[in-house]
């Protein structure tokens, strides 16, 4: 407490004292003194400023005030454990890469590499050989090319083949995928112009056929990827599209969206469009993400014919769209599993679609027991999530549990500030972790937080 009679600046502290606090060594340590001192000077001229207009210190502790702001030095990217049950959760980085990946990439990023360079000749290369022979192998198509993502696969093959004229496109299928990703704007914004078709239930054939010009350029079908129309529904099918549209000479391109590779019946989901379905149907270019169900780095993925795709390697955008070294290494390694035939063990979200509910429900069962009376393990449902298969949901076991003071809110809030922090949902009151996306190796982490959230004594054994 300051004393009126005495001068308030006598409270101000130094800058030098705030530093030397035991309390901020381990920030100094992790971000460098400068960082430190420079918060420090930040908050002791806020002090001083106080003093000048109200006469008195701020009741906060300066070191208090630089543990707190210290935090925004900090990158906000953490790695999370994913309780949710949803496997592609775009919200935490969509699929998980595979071993393999990490490794190709660690390998193509922290030495030099042959991403533009031809060993054999000595000369210049080209970074989108890499992947090429090996995405003409596992899609049978005839060349391919990588792009940054989706988006800019999709975007680059508009510019490239359709610039100026018209793309038709069924209006059932102008969706709208996710974070403002509408389908008409990167329409307009690539250049070529929309031509609506059919209604948002059902577009025939005869529709495509009756909107084609002299100016039409392409016909667009887009994979209708986070929802399902029901009910009176019809769409053309694609060999139908195919066949009409290289009948009149026009470029047929198909956006499948999540790019799998395997096919999502064999796990009692419905039928997700498999790239190599659509290369078989004779489309010109197809396109998908690298990071849904194929299981791989941000990429975009255009496989079809040579013609089309080497007018997309040749758009002066293609440079601006282009793929990072690291992600193309991680993306070669992750096509090798499809190849090599060990796609459902070694790619993680394949692994965990493939989760059989024994497991699952023993490993909901320990993390029951760490949880108490509180805690109990019962039947609930995963989902794919990134915009496949909406509707579509995989049994598993889940742990539920009924926080001890009944705040589910706040207990999923404090799952959130564990370290690293455990994302789980809210249903009915309860909050429900679900162990088909959380890593084995996570389990310790995630029973010892939930024993400790639920005032138990931490388990010691690792035992079912
Ligand atoms: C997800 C999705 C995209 C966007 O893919 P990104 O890789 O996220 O750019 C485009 N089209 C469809 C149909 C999708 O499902």
């Amino acid at each position: 407490m300051t004393a009126t009679h005495e001068n308030p600046f006598r409270n101000l502290p130094s800058i030098d004292r705030v530093v030397a606090d035991a309390r901020l060594q381990a920030l100094i340590d992790r971000h460098g003194r400068d960082a430190i001192v420079d918060l420090a000077r930040e908050v002791v001229e806020e002090h001083r400023r106080a003093i000048e207009s109200a006469g008195t210190a701020p009741a906060d502790d300066a070191v208090d005030t630089v543990l707190a702001r210290a935090a925004s030095l900090q990158s906000t990217l953490a790695r999370v454990v994913n309780a949710t049950g949803v496997i592609i959760h775009t919200n935490l980085g969509r699929a998980p890469l595979a071993r393999s990946a990490l490794d190709a990439m660690q390998r193509a990023s922290t030495g030099y590499s042959t991403l533009e360079f031809d060993l054999e000749r000595g000369e210049r290369g080209s970074r989108f050989t890499h992947v090429e022979s090996l995405l003409c192998h596992v899609t049978g198509a005839e060349a391919a090319l990588v792009m940054n993502n989706n988006a800019a696969a999709v975007m680059l093959a508009l510019a490239a083949l359709c610039h100026g004229r018209e793309v038709i496109i069924s209006r059932g299928q102008l969706v709208e995928i996710g974070g403002g990703f509408r389908i008409p704007d990167v329409l307009r914004q690539s250049g070529a112009n929309l031509v609506e078709v059919g209604t948002t239930n059902r577009t025939r054939l005869a529709d495509y056929e009756a909107a084609i010009t002299d100016r039409t350029a392409a016909i667009l079908r887009v994979h209708p990827s986070n929802f399902r129309v029901i009910g009176f529904t019809e769409e053309t099918p694609l060999a139908d599209l195919v066949r009409l549209g290289h009948e009149r000479g026009l470029v047929v391109l198909d956006d499948v969206g999540s790019g799998a590779l395997l096919d999502t019946r064999a796990f009692g989901l419905g039928a997700e469009p498999m790239i190599q379905d659509s290369v078989r149907a004779g489309v010109d270019v197809v396109l998908a993400s690298g990071d849904k169900l194929l299981g791989g780095p941000q990429a975009g993925i255009a496989a079809g014919r040579a013609s089309a795709i080497d007018a997309m390697r040749r758009h002066p955008l293609a440079r601006a769209l282009r793929m990072d070294k690291g992600s193309i290494a991680a993306l070669a390694a992750t096509l090798e599993h499809y190849r090599r035939g060990d796609a459902l063990t070694e790619i993680p979200v394949w692994r965990m679609i493939a989760l059989d509910e024994d497991t699952l429900g023993r490993r909901a069962r320990r993390w029951s027991r760490a949880c108490g009376e509180f805690g109990i393990a019962r039947a609930g449902r995963s989902t794919i999530g990134g915009g496949s298969l909406p509707g579509e949901e995989l049994d598993t076991v889940v742990c539920a549990v009924t926080p001890p003071d009944g705040h589910a809110t706040a207990f999923a809030a404090a799952l959130r500030a564990a370290s690293p922090a455990i994302v789980a949902r809210i249903e009915d009151g309860a909050v429900l972790l679900d162990p088909r996306t959380v890593e084995p190796s996570e389990d310790t982490h995630v029973e010892i937080t939930l024993a400790r959230l639920c005032g138990r004594p931490v388990p010691l054994t690792t035992a079912d």
